[in-house]
């Protein structure tokens, strides 16, 4: 059958997302380093809410998500009014390409950038530009030197996945200072957590109404498997968002469990202090063994290798090992493998595999 319905267009050049590997055929002791998951779980108070939501899901859900947004807002001093809420942020990301993209429309994203970022832009009809890099580093003058008349939206992960890499608030500054007013800058702040005293971005939109900044349950809270992520903005970005935001798209269980979540700050600073001791004890073992790693500022590290044949060569090994990390060529890092920080034993394991294979 041939196919005589097109698409919009845009949608046939997506190329499908995917997504760390998880299991390995015959293998029960797979340590899955592939999703910058958090090896300790998520907390005990977002597992005990949820239990309890499932009790009432013969009822709809809140719409307006005042809870989880008054929660949000308490935690991280902001102003409830200006926090939408989504499926994960990568929901926000689509809102996003949906209310200010379409046709005729450019989006600018990262050379090395997350690739929902090029993926929604393409679903919404917008066309994306990308950047190249400085040593693996967001280029703030590329970004402001790509930037023309149909320019809506400029994406940048901050910490940058997956790099691991991160821009000073200088550099993210004048970046937001560089920008015509009526392009919006998205901060994606899925690792924010992950560097001690890091907003965000939030106080540089206090100043630039034109800055928005998306968060994530998925990373430090360890709740990927819930979808739950929010975003921040000015008061009539985020209205708009809401405009092409359904009504129901965030279930009672994902709102009561990420409302129980926020709240526990002790569990993010916890998380946040071991996966520093752990990320620098694991950049060292592979710096010692001649692996080129940038400085991390997230939960996992990019290990570099000479050529795409070496990285291979390692991946294959700790597969053989049954560990599984994730491959990044299509993130245009062919010789590279991103690590996602473990335990102490599964960091542990990773060295001594890596170790075994280097020799
Ligand atoms: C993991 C990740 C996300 C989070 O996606 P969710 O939809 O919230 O699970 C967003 N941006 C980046 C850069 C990520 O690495």
């Amino acid at each position: 059958m041939t196919q005589t319905i097109s698409p919009k267009p845009g949608v046939d050049r997506i190329s499908l997302y995917v997504g760390g590997e998880s299991h390995l055929d015959g293998r029960e002791d797979v340590l899955k380093l592939s999703s910058n998951e958090n090896p300790k779980g998520f907390p005990a108070a977002a597992g005990d809410a949820l239990q309890k939501a499932a009790t009432e899901l013969h009822r709809y859900p809140s719409s307006d998500h005042i809870a989880l947004r008054n929660a949000i807002a308490e935690v991280h001093d902001l102003d409830p009014e200006r926090i939408i809420c989504g499926a994960g942020s990568d929901e926000i990301i689509a809102f996003l390409c949906n209310a200010y993209g379409g046709a005729g429309t450019e989006v600018i994203h990262s050379r090395h950038g997350f690739a929902m970022h090029r993926i929604s832009a393409l679903a919404a009809g917008s066309e994306p530009v990308e950047v190249i890099e400085r040593e693996r580093t967001v280029d703030v003058d590329g970004i402001l030197g790509a930037v023309n008349e149909r320019t809506r939206l400029v994406f940048i992960a901050n910490p940058a996945n997956p790099t691991g890499t991160m821009l000073g608030d200088n550099e993210v500054t004048r970046l937001a200072e560089g920008l015509p007013e009526d392009v919006i800058l998205v901060l994606d702040g899925a690792y924010a957590e992950f560097v001690d005293g890091h907003d965000g971005g939030a106080g540089l939109i206090e100043r630039h109404p034109n800055v928005v900044m998306t968060r994530t349950f998925s990373k430090i809270y360890g709740l990927g498997g819930l979808r739950i992520g929010w975003g921040y903005g000015a008061k009539d970005i985020i209205d708009n968002l809401n405009r092409v935001r359904g009504p129901f798209n965030l279930s009672e269980l994902q709102l009561a469990a990420a409302t129980a979540a926020v709240q526990d700050t002790d569990w993010v600073e916890t998380c946040r202090t071991e996966n520093a001791m752990e990320r620098a004890r694991l950049t060292r073992a592979l710096r010692d063994l001649g692996i080129a790693v940038d400085k991390s500022f997230a939960n996992f590290v990019l290990a570099r290798f000479a050529n795409e044949e070496t990285a291979g060569a390692c991946e294959a090994q700790l597969r053989q090992d049954g560990i599984l990390v994730r491959k990044v060529g299509s993130y245009g890092l062919p010789n590279c493998l991103r690590i996602t920080v473990g335990t102490a034993p599964d960091n542990n394991r990773v060295i001594a595999a890596i170790k075994r294979w280097a020799r």
